[in-house]
């Protein structure tokens, strides 16, 4: 169930979702007009990791609720490895998804395209946050950041999920070499996922897909938000990595 978007800012610098606002998790969906948040031109050095937020956004989203000098972040990778959040947050290596039981350390993940997913258990207050696009998909992220929520302490039931604005099957046109990893890992399904278009193309549904491992997960299917805005559609207001942009969104979640 949606309760939709709300923006924030003019023009809008990032949005909540009203299904978590609703649960009081602290959280941010930013847009293109979020200043001070590192492009893909400044990936995260492993050996010298820093916070890829400069001081406006960290601000901005402070200004959410989110106490930004004890951000957790990643250098994400595209699989399906998790962390949890070094006490504090900072660092947290080479992984696609983390996960805390510590409350006020905001967990972030960069996107524009992939999906980003912000896992939360009310009642065992336990958050996770993932990074999912096709790669992320063939190779277990979602239903393994399920995983990691309930080594946590969370349960699948009760887990509240919400994906961030991503590219949605209007756009997503793939080839042979990504369905034929999608067939290897999934099997005949993800045709259910996808609608032909040129010869050799086809649209690919990440959302639909990804909501059905949720639900193959435990997650139920009512306690999945999407609010469904493909990044593609909304240049204005987005990053698109398949329009040519090389800015990044970053979904930040903490725990109340
Ligand atoms: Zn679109």
């Amino acid at each position: 169930m949606s309760l939709g978007l709300k923006a924030h800012g003019e023009p809008t610098v990032y949005f909540t979702l009203g299904s978590l606002e609703r649960l009081g998790l602290p959280h941010a969906l930013t847009t293109r007009h979020c200043p001070g948040v590192a492009s893909f031109a400044e990936p995260i050095s492993p050996e010298a990791p820093r916070a890829p937020f400069r001081a406006e956004a960290a601000a901005i989203l402070g200004g959410a609720g989110l106490e930004m000098s004890r951000v957790t972040y990643a250098r994400q990778v595209h699989g399906a490895a998790t962390a949890r959040a070094p006490l504090g947050g900072g660092f947290a290596g080479l992984v696609d998804i983390l996960v805390t039981a510590e409350r006020h350390v905001p967990l972030a993940i960069f996107t524009a395209d992939c999906l980003a997913l912000v896992l939360y258990d009310p009642g065992a207050s336990v958050l996770g946050v993932a990074h999912v696009g096709w790669r992320g998909t063939v190779r277990g992220a979602t239903p393994a950041a399920v995983r990691a929520v309930a080594q946590l302490g969370g349960r699948a039931a009760a887990l509240r999920v919400a994906i961030a604005p991503s590219i949605g099957p209007c756009c997503y046109e793939v080839d042979e070499p990504v369905t034929a990893e999608l067939e290897r890992a999934l099997g005949e399904r993800w045709t259910a996922w996808a609608k032909p278009s040129r010869a050799g193309h086809v649209m690919l549904d990440l959302w639909a897909a990804n909501e059905a491992l949720l639900c193959e997960a435990g997650v139920a299917p009512d306690h999945i938000d999407n609010p469904r805005l493909c990044t593609a559609c909304h240049p204005e207001l987005l990053y698109s990595y398949r329009r040519g942009n090389r800015g990044r969104l970053v979904t930040v979640a903490a725990l109340p």
